[in-house]
C-alpha cells in the first residue's frame, strides 16, 4: 500500500525543553533535505540510517530555525516500516510548532489522531491487540498498568487468542469434513477430545471476560471516596495517605471547578480520591453541606472509605451517611483511635471490620492500604499475576460472541440438531477471535481503535 508522508509533533504539549518533529512516508528525506544542513556537511541523502545528525534547519529564506538533532530511520525496519526523520528541536514549544509547519510547507500532511500507529498496523508491523497497547501505555496511570500494557504489546494477548482459535479449527475441520463426505456415515457430532476443546475454549473465554473488571479498574483506577460526617479526620486521613505513599502519580484539576481528582498510588493500583476539594477546605462552610455532599461522592464511587470518630458517641448523621454506604464497596475506618474509646461500632452492623488508625498519629495507614489492594483484587495478586487480565472493553464485547457461540453448539449437539449449525456458530466464534488481533477488521472497528490515539504516536 502506497502512502502520503505525514508529520506531527509527537511530545506533549506544554514548556518542556525540547519537541519532536516526526515525519514518516517516502517523502521524509526529500523534506529533511530541503529544510536541514548537517553539521558533518554530508548531503542529508547520505546520511545512515539509524544514527543521530546534528545540524542547522532553515526555512525558505535560508535563514536559521533552530539547531536540532535529526534522527534518520529508513524502511523497513522502522515503527511504521517506512523512512522515518524525527527532529528534536531545542527551542521549546513555539519553535518546535514552526518546525512542524516548516515540514508541512515542504510537502508532508498534518498526521491524524494515531496515524503513526495505524500505520504501522496497516503496514503489518503490529497487530490490533498491539496498537491498542501502545494506546494504553500513553495513558497509563501507574506501574501496574503499565506492565498489563506491556504484556499485551508483547504479544500475550494475541498468543492466546491464536491458541484459541487453533482448538476451534481443530473442531471445525472435523465438521468440514462430515459435512463434505456425508457417505462416510460419521454421526457422532464431535468425539471427545474435540467437545473438551469446545468446553475449554468456552471456559478461558469465560476467565478472559471476568478478568476485565479488575483490568479496568487497575488501568483507569478506583474512583474512592472519603467520607464521614464533619470532623471525624477525612482531610487527616487523605494527607495521610498522600504522605505516606512517596509516589503520589498526578494531581489533575478536574473539569467541574472545585473538583480536583487526586490519584495515589496504593501497591500500583491507582487510587482516585474524588472531589478532595471538598474534603480539604476544612474549615469553610463545604463541610457544614457533610452529609449531603457525601451521599452525592458516595454515588459515584467504586470503593468509599467510611469513617468514624471513635472518640465520640455515634451520632444521627454517623448513622444517615452509614445507610448510604452499607451496600457499596466500603471499609470502615475508625480513626482517632489514639484518644480514649467512646464509640459503639456494633451499630454499624452490615461493615465487617473496621480499620482502627490515627491519622493524626500515622498510625494504621499501611493497613488501610493493605485492606484496599485485596478488597480490589479480591484474592492472591501473586497468584493472578500470571494470569492474563484484558483492559479493553472491544476485547471483552468479542470474547462474549464468542462464548455465545460456543454456546450455541453445546445446545445444537444437546438437541441432536444437524451440523450445519454447528458449522455456522464455530465460523461465528472464529471470526469473534480474530476482530480482537485485527485479523478481520473492518474501518470502521480501525477507526474506533485509531481515533483515540494522540496525535504523533
Ligand atoms: P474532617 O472534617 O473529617 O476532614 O476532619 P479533619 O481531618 O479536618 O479533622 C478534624 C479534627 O480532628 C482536626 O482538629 C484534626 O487535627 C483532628 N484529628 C484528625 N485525625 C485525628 C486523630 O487520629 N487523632 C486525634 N486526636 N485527632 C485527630
Ligand atoms: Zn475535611
Amino acid at each position: 500500500m502506497i502512502f502520503d508522508t505525514i508529520a506531527a509533533i509527537s511530545t506533549p504539549r506544554g514548556e518542556g525543553g525540547i519537541g519532536i518533529v516526526r515525519i514518516s512516508g517516502d517523502l521524509a528525506l526529500d523534506i529533511l533535505e530541503k529544510i536541514f544542513i548537517p553539521a558533518s556537511e554530508k548531503n542529508v541523502k547520505e546520511l545512515k540510517t539509524f544514527t543521530i545528525n546534528y545540524g542547522k534547519l532553515i526555512n525558505e529564506k535560508k535563514e536559521i530555525i533552530d539547531e536540532v538533532l535529526v534522527s534518520v530511520m529508513k524502511a523497513p525496519k522502522t515503527y511504521t516500516k517506512e523512512d522515518i526523520v524525527e527532529i528534536n528541536c531545542h527551542g521549546g514549544y513555539l519553535v518546535t510548532e514552526k518546525v512542524l509547519e516548516l515540514v508541512l510547507r515542504n510537502g508532508a500532511r498534518h498526521a491524524e489522531q494515531g496515524e503513526f500507529t495505524k500505520r504501522a498496523f496497516i503496514n503489518g508491523r503490529i497487530d490490533l491487540t498491539q496498537a491498542e497497547a501502545v494506546m494504553d501505555l500513553i495513558h497509563s496511570k501507574t506501574d501496574k498498568s503499565i506492565s498489563l500494557s506491556l504484556e499485551q504489546l508483547r504479544g500475550d494477548l494475541r498468543i492466546k487468542i491464536y491458541e484459541l482459535k487453533k482448538m476451534l479449527l481443530d473442531v471445525t475441520a472435523h465438521v468440514n469434513v462430515v459435512l463434505d463426505y456425508p457417505e462416510e456415515g460419521i454421526d457422532d457430532p464431535l468425539p471427545d477430545n474435540l467437545y473438551d476443546n469446545l468446553k475449554e475454549v468456552y471456559s478461558q473465554c469465560d476467565d478472559l471476560i471476568n478478568s476485565y473488571d479488575t483490568g479496568k479498574m487497575i488501568k483507569e483506577g478506583i474512583k474512592t471516596a472519603i467520607v464521614g460526617k464533619p470532623n471525624v479526620g477525612k482531610s487527616s486521613l487523605l494527607n495521610a495517605l498522600l504522605r505516606e505513599e512517596r509516589a503520589i502519580v498526578t494531581h489533575v484539576a478536574g473539569t467541574t471547578r472545585d473538583v480536583i481528582e487526586e490519584i495515589i498510588n496504593v501497591k500500583g493500583i491507582p487510587l482516585i480520591i474524588v472531589d478532595t476539594a471538598g474534603i480539604r477546605k476544612t474549615e469553610d462552610i463545604v463541610e457544614n453541606i457533610g452529609v449531603e455532599k457525601s451521599k452525592e461522592l458516595i454515588e459515584k464511587a467504586d470503593l468509599v472509605l467510611f469513617v468514624v470518630d471513635s472518640s465520640t458517641e455515634i451520632t444521627k448523621e454517623d448513622i444517615e451517611i452509614y445507610e448510604k454506604v452499607k451496600n457499596k464497596k466500603v471499609l470502615g475506618i475508625l480513626n482517632k483511635t489514639d484518644l480514649d474509646k467512646k464509640i459503639d461500632i456494633s451499630e454499624f452492623k452490615e461493615i465487617n471490620s473496621f480499620i482502627e488508625i490515627s491519622a493524626k498519629e500515622k498510625i494504621g495507614i499501611k493497613d488501610i492500604e493493605d485492606s484496599i489492594y485485596n478488597l480490589v483484587i479480591s484474592g492472591d495478586i501473586e497468584n493472578n499475576s500470571q494470569k492474563l487480565v484484558i483492559t479493553n472493553v472491544r476485547h471483552k464485547s468479542a470474547l462474549e460472541k464468542t462464548k455465545d457461540s460456543i454456546k450455541n453448539i453445546f445446545e445444537t449437539i444437546d438437541m441432536g440438531m444437524p451440523m450445519d449449525l454447528i458449522a455456522i456458530d464455530l465460523r461465528v466464534a472464529l471470526d469473534s477471535l480474530s476482530e480482537i488481533t485485527g485479523e478481520i477488521s473492518t474501518e470502521d472497528l480501525l477507526d474506533h481503535v485509531f481515533s483515540n490515539f494522540c496525535v504523533g504516536k
